[in-house]
């Protein structure tokens, strides 16, 4: 099959992917973008996020992406369904594939594959997912009304879930492995005073329990040595998340987690002519409006690198 020669090919649908179709498109690198498995990436599973700037009252995490694919699409940005399976960044241009059948050719290439949830690695909540267990409380949480859930984990996440579901169920339980939990202060704030959320700190989860209609409980275990069991529907999981960079790692420098390791200040990785932007370079921030900008970044360095190759 004759391959398919691209300027600019940008992996990942989220906001870091579509901020830089939209720079890419405007400076005429006629970018081609694959969404990948989950297009609009994680803020997808978002309700209302009410920290992007520009959305007086906030906007559905949904709506927010399908405006930023339209734009890049408006402003000539290829955008496509469909998943880059395989990369080969040996030399210039790249050689990828796409949906494991149809390879094209990058003259330069970004990376915006984002993260994933973490799970526990448990072969009980292997066993239940989708039937009880899940890692997104704003996507499922609503066919747990009423009932009694748990969420793991202590950061950020953990309690933006939590307090979400509180709204909805009946008791909300977090189980924490430590006696304090990771995340700010005003996150910490909102779970001390939200009354149906009761924290079982110092606890591991062994197992989760359940009958062929899904999650029943769930077994834990207490640094004491105490076991106990918990009774809930619903199984959460808030421990952090995964950098989606398994494709590129074999090319690219990657720290100990998997996170693309970028040049300062700039989107470049260590192989030229490839730049990494959103969460999948971004252990610390993870915010929609950083991948934003850090996808604008990529797509500037992008530009600048066609520049200055136009005759090597
Ligand atoms: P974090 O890494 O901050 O927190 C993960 C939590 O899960 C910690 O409490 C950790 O415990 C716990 N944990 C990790 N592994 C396990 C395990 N195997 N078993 C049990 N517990 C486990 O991830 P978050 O997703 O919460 O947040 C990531 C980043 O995103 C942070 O910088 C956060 O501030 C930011 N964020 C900001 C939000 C906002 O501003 N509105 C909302 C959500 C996230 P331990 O503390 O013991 O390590």
């Amino acid at each position: 099959m004759e391959k398919e020669h691209v300027k600019c090919l940008i992996v990942g649908g989220g906001p870091a992917g579509y901020t830089a179709a939209i720079y890419a498109a405007r400076a005429g690198l006629s970018p081609v973008l694959y969404e990948g498995v989950q297009p609009g990436g994680q803020l997808t599973t978002t309700t209302d996020i009410e920290n992007f700037p520009g959305f007086e009252n906030g906007i559905d995490g949904t709506r927010l992406m399908d405006t930023m694919r339209a734009q890049a699409v408006r402003l000539g940005a290829d955008v496509r369904m469909g998943a880059i399976t395989s990369a080969d960044l040996s030399s210039r241009p790249f050689s990828v594939t796409a949906d494991e059948k149809t390879p094209i050719e990058a003259e330069t290439l970004i990376i915006a594959t984002g993260a994933a949830a973490k799970y526990l690695g448990l072969p009980s909540e292997q066993a239940f997912r989708g039937m009880g267990v899940s890692a997104c409380a704003t996507c499922d949480g609503f066919f747990y009304r009423g009932k009694d859930v748990a969420v793991v984990g202590g950061g950020d996440t953990a309690c933006e879930e939590a307090t979400y579901l509180a709204s909805i169920c009946r008791k909300v339980y977090m189980i924490v492995r430590r006696d304090v939990l990771r995340a700010s202060t005003a996150m910490q704030e909102r779970v001390m005073n939200t009354p149906n959320i009761e924290i079982l700190w110092n606890c591991n989860t062994q197992e989760v329990l359940g009958d062929q209609s899904g999650v029943t409980g769930a077994r834990l275990l207490r640094k004491d040595g105490e076991t106990f069991d918990i009774a809930v529907d619903g199984f959460f999981l808030a421990i952090g998340h995964h950098p989606n960079s398994e494709i590129f790692s074999a090319w690219v420098n990657v720290d100990s987690e998997g996170y693309i390791i970028t040049d300062g200040k700039t989107s470049r990785t260590s192989v030229e002519g490839v730049f990494a932007a959103g969460d999948v370079q971004d252990p610390l921030y993870r915010q929609a409006v950083t991948a934003a900008a850090s996808g604008c970044r990529a797509a500037l360095d992008a530009e600048k690198f066609l520049i200055s190759h136009k005759n090597a």
